[in-house]
């Protein structure tokens, strides 16, 4: 059994500045770093680092063949990978002193995906394996009918939430995982079990992980609901706490480990990846999670 991750890779430009450019500003930085991000990026590396089998699928440009060679150190397969005209995506990210942010995103290569790349892709795959789906790359719709003309289970993490989202087919999916934002703009609904019901009733079939923050995470099946607490931590940076879930949570559920204990090792690993700075780099290994 395989999981395929189809999905953005990402370098992220980070600018220190004082506040943010107004229209007709020039701001100094205070400080620069370059990061790979990208949400499939990193649930690829917290699936690797959970120790789940992965292979990662997307679009990179030239500048972007160091996120292949990161993810290969990680253990990912990337032997899928593809190598377009377009530039990679990036995200031009400006952080406040107070830790606000304010992001530009270019899809650049995510936004390039070819129709017959995703079909070569896919037709490695079959019966049993599983598909991962985000929002950050063109041809969801598409990717929906090939994984399930293959008979891939689907797991989509509908984020970010966009129009184009809002009026697709989802009715293939067989498990979504989402954050709070998302449930609301997935259900008009702002209260957890609202969100789930509401879910319910429109993805019978679907299991749905719904996670809460600091405040833990929710999973639904067929009837059943379980709640797992998050682990009490100080929490310096929370930027990768879903992706890290996510990928543990898959990692165990590939594993046969009950929606219960899954959800408490995706919760321990969240705790460790919030009490440190960065995304992709603050993912923890599965040896730490104990
Ligand atoms: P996202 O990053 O997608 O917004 P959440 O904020 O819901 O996702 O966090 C996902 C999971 O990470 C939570 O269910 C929880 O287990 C863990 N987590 C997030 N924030 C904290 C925190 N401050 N302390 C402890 N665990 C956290």
């Amino acid at each position: 059994m395989k999981i395929l991750n189809f999905g953005s890779l990402n370098i992220d430009h980070v600018y220190a500045v004082e506040h943010f450019a107004a229209p007709g500003e020039t701001v100094s930085v205070r400080s620069y770093q370059k990061n790979p991000g990208g949400k499939g990026l990193n649930q690829s590396v917290a699936l690797a680092r959970a120790g789940a089998p992965v292979c990662h699928a997307g679009g990179i440009g030239e500048d972007g063949r160091h996120l292949a060679a990161l993810l290969s150190a990680e253990g990912v397969d990337v032997t899928h990978l593809v190598v377009t005209d377009e530039p990679t995506g990036h995200a031009v990210i400006q952080v406040a002193p107070d830790g606000q942010n304010c992001i530009l995103v270019c899809a650049g290569a995510n936004g390039a995906i070819p129709e017959g790349y995703m079909r070569s892709v896919l037709s490695c795959f079959g019966e049993g394996d599983w598909l991962l789906l985000q929002n950050e790359v063109a041809g969801l719709s598409t990717l929906l009918t090939l994984a399930k003309e293959r008979g891939m289970r689907v797991i989509l993490n509908p984020s970010p939430i966009t129009e184009a989202l809002l009026a697709a087919d989802l009715s293939a999916v067989d498990c979504f995982l989402f954050n709070e934002t998302e449930g609301f703009a997935l259900t008009g609904e702002r209260e957890p079990s609202a969100m789930l019901n509401a879910l319910a009733e429109r993805y019978p079939r679907a299991e749905i992980v719904l996670t809460l923050g600091a405040d833990g995470a929710f999973w639904q099946a067929d009837g059943e609901r379980t709640y797992c607490p998050a682990c009490p931590v100080d929490a310096v940076d929370t930027t990768a706490a879903g992706d890290t879930f996510t990928g543990y949570f898959l990692a165990a559920r590939a594993e046969g480990a009950s929606p219960a204990d899954a959800l408490s090792l995706a919760a321990r690993a969240a705790a460790i990846a919030v009490t440190r700075p960065g995304t992709a780099e603050s993912v923890p290994y599965r040896h730490e999670v104990g």
